[in-house]
């Protein structure tokens, strides 16, 4: 049996029969280190947090249009 991740879905594709769909929705934790310039998130982790969290502290993440798919399942 093969395991497949799942973000947001928003790519989602082709023919999942007999997978395990992993879903990550939980894992959505956002920390910024401003001083490092460093963001660590979470696997399923949207883009929209992102400038939400960074805006505040005066930075920003490059995203695509699509604000509620994953920042993991774009650089994957
Ligand atoms: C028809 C269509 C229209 C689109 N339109 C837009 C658009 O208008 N704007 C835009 O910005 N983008 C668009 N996209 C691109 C889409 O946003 C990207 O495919 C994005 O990566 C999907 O993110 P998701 O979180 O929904 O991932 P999913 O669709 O859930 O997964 C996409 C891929 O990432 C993998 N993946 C997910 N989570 C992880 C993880 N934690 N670790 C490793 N791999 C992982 C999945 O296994 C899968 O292969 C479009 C795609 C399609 C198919």
């Amino acid at each position: 049996m093969r395991g497949v991740l799942s973000g947001g879905g928003h790519g989602a594709s082709g023919d999942v029969d007999g997978l395990i769909l992993l879903r990550t929705g939980l894992l959505n934790e956002v920390e910024m280190r401003a001083q490092e310039r460093v963001a660590r998130v979470g696997a399923g982790v949207k883009w929209g947090q992102v400038p939400a969290a960074a805006g505040p502290l005066g930075l920003t993440g490059l995203c695509g249009s699509a604000i509620r798919s994953t920042v993991r399942s774009a650089v994957s």
